[in-house]
């Protein structure tokens, strides 16, 4: 027996699965005698490729036909054997697959657009017929992008770019994570080898010292979760090359201040045990702000779940934690391949690949409904890859960007003097306007100015996509322009307030203008305005609030409730059945956010216009304060619970408590013990030795809620327990 199949047998031996090896062994023998003679450009024998193909095709756990299929992928196209001949030998299925692969490889998707749209449209109609066809064709593309160093400079630039563009998306929206995290880092070698190398050595250089803190940690987090949960597995590793790139080269961040460059992974068996972890997380390690992601409430587009933290230790390196079941650790390595690898494995009432690939049919829909072929490549690419963009620089400099970004984007991207000077851009050697959005392959060149007082437009920060953009222009207004800035934002405040119907005296305007700027931290109005002249403060994100603060100061009737009322609220879809009111079927409710009603609270609607009914609980202040109102009369009505409802609803608590080892441990284990969802889960320090939570969970009523109240009450070190209404 050769080498090659030798290491495919003890692969298959090492999987644990039941594959025919007669049958694979049949195949390789026909596809090593078919490719005799053959060499691959590195001077290899031709075979070593599709066998390599195999090889990772068994390490993802497909089934006996995609191997056999992989390991025949290139020989109807290169070889004398025909498609009649596999079907005699394999079987239906293996020759449908290999013809699949055949016709993937004849499609190129760097080419014109109008090609590329049916191109791509050919692929999803495949990936339609049978997924197996796309995963042997990244299995494919993998072990090419491996192996590319003896191809020619522009073929494998060209390979890269479809590589970035079509197959790591693939994969991605497949959540074969693997391969897509190798198939990046494989290209960005080749589309920004600079960048590469740099990443690369800096990784080598503190390799050392990266293994040993890894270490250290595991060790620590095992000696704390372990005792309670002895079947924790930890791992900790580095992100890829690529994932580090995206964060320095694209989101400008120096690689220092990268906190997830490491990893931990925390793998347990149930959902429950994952919050109990994050609990005990927390609590050993100082959580960074804001960098709390529940993914298992709700998980990617791809299905990936996990809970994420970003967590330091005394004057460490921050890191990341991931915290998932097994389940969910299958799905984010292997995503759509886990589906064959733990087929005997998988629980559940339905399988889901079938709810897996619907984004296929409905882009395939999309096609059909559409006829600009432009608007169609776009949308599909923009969909496959939803992140970034390529672009060159006349010298042939590549740059990447988020997708969206418009040629002054690439300008700052160059360099913060050639933005600043820029007045014009020409893609592809025509001229462009300036919000012109910067495409995959384009060739950019910016065109500038060395006229004194030139600058930025204001315009600009609405143009922009990539924050680096828009700072580098408000730090060129706020240093060149304090005067024009002040003009501007008061102006703009002013405009603002009309908008929103907000008057005041003169003198009114003042005191209040003060008090807001006083509470946005500004020493004087003056810099107030001048910040948000400059673009530093969004005039659009604090206003709200300065309506709020508005209409408590200066007006009563309008209550702004109503507005909140028909903020989409994710709970209206579930509640129109629970609540019957008066003289009104069918008709749409919502529930106030103000006050969130509870079945079991008392409660009554507010005829709001055009928006249904909102319900709010009786003594919510608003609704006291509105049925005394004149202007309000005969739009509340009187609604209650339909004592049927089944549903569950979200409500949310905060508790304070002092803080100790194990509280967030002990919270979540009150709500397991009554078998209840927790939706969301925050928690955050207070500096006075004190503790918040907040979480969100799902209840039947009030009933339960008073239960789950006084368990928390229980608690030791709760200080307080507060259903939150907004
Ligand atoms: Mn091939």
């Amino acid at each position: 027996m050769d080498e090659l199949l030798k290491r495919i047998m003890t692969a298959i031996e090492k999987s644990g699965r039941q594959y025919d090896t007669a049958v694979i062994e049949e195949a390789y023998m026909l596809a090593k005698e078919a490719h005799k003679g053959q060499k691959r450009e590195s001077g290899d024998e031709y075979i070593t490729h599709p066998a390599e193909a195999a090889l990772i095709l068994i390490e993802l756990g497909m089934d006996e036909e995609t191997i056999t299929a992989a390991l025949l992928h290139d020989v109807v196209e290169d070889t004398a054997v025909t498609l009649e001949e596999l079907k005699r030998k394999f079987g239906q299925s293996v020759a449908d697959l290999v013809d699949g692969v055949t016709k993937l490889t004849k499609l190129n998707f760097t080419t014109k657009e109008e090609q590329q749209a049916e191109n791509i449209r050919k692929m999803l109609l495949a990936m339609a017929k049978d997924i197996r066809v796309i995963i042997i064709k990244l299995a494919d593309r993998l072990h090419n992008m491996r192996t590319m160093s003896a191809k020619s400079e522009a073929k494998r630039r060209e390979k890269a770019l479809e590589t970035m563009e079509v197959y790591a998306p693939l994969a991605h929206r497949l959540g074969i994570y693997t391969i897509k995290e190798e198939l990046e880092d494989a290209a960005i070698e080749y589309l920004d080898p600079i960048a590469y190398e740099e990443i690369n050595l800096r990784l080598a250089s503190e390799k050392e010292d990266r293994n040993e803190f890894l270490q250290l940690i595991k060790d620590k987090l095992y000696n704390r979760i372990k005792p309670e949960y002895p079947d924790v597995y930890i791992e900790g590793r580095v992100k890829s090359i690529y994932g580090i790139y995206r964060k320095v080269y694209m989101n400008g961040r120096a690689f220092e201040e990268i906190y997830d460059i490491y990893a931990v992974r925390i793998i347990v068996d149930s959902v429950n045990e994952c919050y109990n972890i994050l609990g005990i997380i927390h609590d050993m390690l100082t959580p960074i702000p804001n960098r709390f992601k529940d993914y298992i409430s709700t998980p990617k587009q791809n299905m990936y779940q996990s809970l994420h933290t970003t967590v330091i230790d005394k004057g460490q390196m921050p890191f990341e934690v991931q915290i998932r079941t097994w389940d969910m650790h299958h799905t984010a390595e292997y995503g759509i391949a886990a589906h064959w690898k733990y087929k005997e494995g998988i629980t559940g009432p339905t399988d889901r690949l079938d709810e897996r690939l619907s984004w296929i049919r409905q882009l395939l829909e999309v096609q059909k409904e559409s006829d600009d072929v432009q608007d169609i490549v776009r949308s599909i690419k923009s969909d496959l890859s939803p992140e970034e963009v390529f672009v060159f620089t006349p010298k042939g400099d590549v740059k990447s960007l988020p997708l969206g970004a418009t040629v002054i984007d690439f300008a700052y991207a160059i360099h913060t003097a050639v933005g600043n000077k820029m007045v014009g851009a020409k893609a592809d050697g025509k001229m462009v306007p300036i919000n012109h959005q910067l495409k995959t392959g384009m060739i950019v060149e910016i065109i500038t100015s060395n006229v004194q007082g030139r600058g930025p437009s204001r315009d600009w920060l609405n143009i922009v996509k990539t924050s680096e953009a828009r700072n580098k222009i408000r730090s060129w207004f706020k240093k060149e322009k304090r005067e024009e800035n002040v003009l501007e934002g008061r102006t703009e405040i002013e405009k603002e307030f009309k908008r929103n119907n907000m008057e005041f005296t003169a003198e009114e305007y003042e005191q209040f203008i003060d008090e807001i700027a006083r509470r946005q931290k500004y020493l004087t109005t003056e810099d107030f305005y001048a910040a948000i002249g400059y673009g530093g403060v969004s005039l659009t994100k604090i206003m709200p609030r300065i309506k709020d603060e508005y209409q408590r100061s200066y007006r009563t009737e309008e209550t702004p409730f109503i507005e909140k009322a028909v903020q989409k609220s994710k709970r209206e879809r579930k509640a129109s059945g629970g609540v019957i009111v008066e003289g009104l079927e069918e008709c749409l409710v919502k529930f106030a956010h103000c006050c969130n009603p509870l079945p079991g609270d008392e409660i009554i609607g507010f005829v709001t216009r055009g928006y249904g009914v909102s319900i709010h609980k009786k003594d919510c202040e608003n609704a006291v304060r509105g049925i005394e109102d004149e202007n309000q009369k005969g739009r509340w009505v009187s609604a209650e619970w339909e004592t049927s409802a089944k549903e569950t609803y979200k409500s949310t608590i905060e508790i304070l408590a002092l803080d100790r080892g194990g509280l967030l441990a002990d919270v979540s284990v009150a709500l397991a013990n009554l078998r209840i969802p927790i939706h969301s889960l925050n928690a955050r320090e207070l500096k006075d030795g004190h503790a918040a939570i907040e979480i969100t969970f799902g209840v039947t009523g009030v009933e339960q809620l008073k239960i789950v109240i006084s368990n928390f009450q229980r608690i030791s070190g709760v200080v307080s327990v507060e259903r939150k209404t907004r």
